[in-house]
């Protein structure tokens, strides 16, 4: 069994030598555990918060574990009756080819046909429900009202996007490349993009959204989320999804937005969340999002790169915007 395994904590950017690949043998299951393995895992950005030891909302990973992440991943034997052999299931299996797995700790997956087993670990999985939840409970679009998302073309903010399209807004995505602000207006029916690399993001933002901002949903933090403080109505609403331009400075704490002064001007909202929060409301998330595939409302892109031992250089492609859609490392075949 290969593993990779924390071995430095990172001062900025994930570096080579943070992470140790391990190879030992099968682990051993226990009474109530299945042991599976991992077809597919998440590369998800806040890998890089759990790689931290800074005070976080789930515990970081320590020294010499297993780097923690999302898989999907067949069951090859099990010490319990709710599993079978050759059960697809998901859950927080890491950064490893098997692993031993409490069959409480994770969720059975019921394949629907026409849908790849990859479309569970985007809009069918924890990204489909943070966009979900995020902008329908925290951001509450309203419509014919404004709404922006940052990291538009991400696998999160690529499902914001449309489903606020759905509820009848006006809807600006913010994204790091003219191709994929392309993809957002021509492809997705954003009604406007904003490439934050080229030229004054304030000027281009101000110019998308004529009406004020209502709704900004937030991947990223920084430079964006501030410049979105400045265009926000009154009685706006900030979900705090993500922050993803300050990752890598979390051990120096960062900066506060400078125009904080406009939550109180605007009498704005401002909220976080984690999409666990929502668990055990998933299936209706998913009912929702599941009809929307089928009658072709939403779309949604995975960039799956092959082979475990790649995964922490496919971690950095998530800072580098190098990559279309959710990120996913293939370790072996379905
Ligand atoms: P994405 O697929 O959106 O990938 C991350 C993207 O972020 C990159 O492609 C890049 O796009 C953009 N980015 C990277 N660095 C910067 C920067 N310095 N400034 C601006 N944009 C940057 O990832 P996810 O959809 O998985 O995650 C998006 C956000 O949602 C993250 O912040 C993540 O932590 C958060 N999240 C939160 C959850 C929750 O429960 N609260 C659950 C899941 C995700 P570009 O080319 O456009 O720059």
């Amino acid at each position: 069994n290969r593993s990779w395994r924390l071995d430095r904590r990172p001062d900025s950017d994930p570096a080579d030598g943070n992470l140790r690949l391990h190879r030992e043998g099968l682990p051993e299951i226990a009474d109530g555990e299945i042991l599976v393995r991992n077809v597919y895992l998440s590369i998800d950005p806040t890998h890089r918060i759990w790689m931290s030891d800074i005070d976080q909302y789930m515990d970081p990973v320590e020294l010499g574990d297993v780097m923690r992440g999302g898989t999907i991943g067949v069951v090859e034997q099990t010490r319990s009756s709710r599993l079978s052999v050759g059960d697809i299931v998901t859950g927080q299996g890491g950064w490893q080819d098997y692993c031993a797995l409490s069959a409480r700790m994770v969720r059975k997956i019921e394949l629907a046909s026409g849908l790849p087993l990859t479309a569970y670990m985007g809009p069918l999985g924890n990204i489909g429900a943070t966009a979900y939840f995020g902008l329908l409970e925290i951001g509450k679009p309203r419509p014919g009202e404004t709404v922006v998302v940052s990291a538009a073309a991400g696998a999160v903010g690529s499902l914001v996007g449309q489903i606020a399209k759905l509820m009848g807004c006006h809807v600006v995505g913010i994204a790091g490349s003219d191709e994929k602000c392309a993809w957002l207006t021509d492809d997705l029916g954003f009604d406007a993009s904003v490439n934050y690399k080229s030229g004054s993001i304030y000027d281009t933002l101000e110019a998308a959204c004529p009406n004020g901002i209502d709704v900004y949903f937030d991947n990223v933090g920084g430079e964006i989320l501030d410049t979105a403080l400045t265009l926000i109505n009154l009685n706006a609403r900030i979900a705090t999804c993500g922050l993803i331009s300050t990752y890598n400075d979390l051990e120096q704490g960062g900066q506060g937005p400078k125009m904080y002064r406009n939550v109180l001007m605007k009498r704005a909202t401002i909220r976080g969340f984690i999409v666990s929060d929502f668990l055990r409301r998933y299936p209706e998330a998913f009912a929702a999002i599941r009809h929307w595939l089928r009658i072709g409302a939403l779309q949604y892109r995975v960039d799956v790169r092959e082979g475990l031992e790649h995964a922490p250089d496919v971690l950095k492609l998530l800072f580098s915007g190098r990559h279309d859609g959710k990120l996913i490392v293939k370790i072996s075949e379905e």
